[in-house]
């Protein structure tokens, strides 16, 4: 089992694993003649046939059915801040149980993840819905994340998690490519409280076809014109600019005119800074003014809350009062330092309403990560 990187802010714990072989028949799925099946559960719609699996490589036909073989899998978890998602306009300070399984409908050369995400193999430590969420509960989490890998390829084993979480009084949160079908949206909206949903290098077509291996993005847009028109699910953007090939500022004013028109000045968008990984060890750290020139682009666009990510220290990090332009919530990467809203989330100095779900936890400073049993 992979435990992610260890932090400063977190601390990893080991569940028991059993070895034990879980797979369950699939819901998203329709049949098809001569024993093939088409699965719902990403846009790449892939028809499978018997005894083959889909491109993730974690779901495929048994015998007729489309079979999840990574349900109760769990192949990598940890105890996170919400803002390492990054989410920073729901229930700030808060700590999610965050699970990822084997597989990925991407292929992205530059997963940081990429040792779980591009790993066709099914591997994990077997926990069941009622264990994840009675660890959530066990390490005083507030929610669960269904991230490291993309949770819409094992949607079903997340959706039977989150019901039990919300029973309990935990959240629920995706860390999504956003490469949805109608039909994992309505899922999602069983039990999904908050998605952040990631554009790479701005959506642009030829990036995504040369870097993630998808033909466009358009699925991700019609994505979140789903989950604006069908839920009340909580959605922020993150965009990961790649330099010199994913950074094309055109396509940046296009994503965030999009995303103003849909969502409006509220949407918080974050401009990920790409670090060298996998297949794309050549590449250099996209520079900090890059960054900051997609900051202006958003700005210039309309959205109110842009960010810099990836970039500890970056005053961007902070959330600022659209109004008065002072500093309301002050951050360093994950942590937040200082909170200037009132109870009903508004600027300390002018009163204006900050968007923002949910109010401080109390546990937001050091004390975040002390467990006491
Ligand atoms: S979830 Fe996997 S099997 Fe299903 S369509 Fe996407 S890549 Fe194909």
């Amino acid at each position: 089992m992979i435990i992610t990187t260890l932090d400063n802010y977190c601390q990893s714990f080991i569940v028991a694993c059993t070895l034990k072989n879980v797979e369950k028949e699939a819901v998203l799925y329709e049949r098809l003649p001569n024993h093939k099946v088409r699965c719902l559960a990403c846009a790449r719609y892939c028809e499978i046939g018997k005894d083959q699996i889909g491109l993730c490589g974690i779901r495929g036909n048994k015998e007729g059915k489309l079979v999840l073989f990574v349900y109760g899998k769990v192949a990598a978890c940890h105890i996170d801040p919400i803002e390492k998602k990054p989410v920073t306009h729901f229930m700030p300070g808060t700590k999610v149980f965050s699970i990822g399984t084997t597989g990925c409908n991407w292929l992205c050369k530059y997963c940081i993840n990429f040792d779980l995400s591009q790993r066709r193999k099914v591997e994990g430590a077997d926990i069941s819905p009622e264990e994840v969420v009675e660890k959530a509960l066990l390490y005083r989490c507030q929610g669960i994340a269904y991230t490291y890998n993309e949770p819409s390829i094992f949607l079903e084993y997340a959706r039977d998690c989150g019901v039990l979480a919300r029973k309990k009084g935990l959240f629920n949160a995706f860390v999504s490519n956003g490469f949805a079908t109608p039909e994992s949206i309505k899922m999602m909206n069983e039990f999904l409280d908050c998605i952040t949903v990631d554009f790479k290098g701005n959506g642009e077509q030829k990036f995504v076809r040369q870097y993630v291996g998808i033909p466009s993005s358009q699925p991700v847009f019609d994505s979140l014109v789903e989950l604006k028109e069908k839920t009340n699910i909580h959605v922020e953007i993150t965009d990961l600019i790649v330099p010199k090939v994913g950074d094309d500022l055109d396509h940046a004013k296009k994503l965030c005119k999009f995303i103003y028109d849909l969502f409006g000045p509220e949407m918080p968008i974050h401009f990920l800074q790409f670090h060298p990984s996998y297949k794309m060890m050549d590449f250099e750290p996209t520079p900090v003014a890059t960054l900051e020139k997609h900051y202006e682009i958003a700005k210039k666009e309309g959205l109110k809350y842009a960010y810099v990510g990836n970039v500890p220290g970056h005053p961007l990090e902070h959330t600022y009062c659209p109004e008065c332009n002072k500093v309301v919530v002050r951050r360093y990467s994950f942590d937040i330092l200082q909170w200037n809203l009132d109870d009903n989330n508004c600027c300390k100095f002018c009163g204006n309403k900050i968007h923002m779900v949910g109010k401080l936890d109390k546990n937001f400073q050091e004390k975040r990560f002390e467990f006491v049993f």
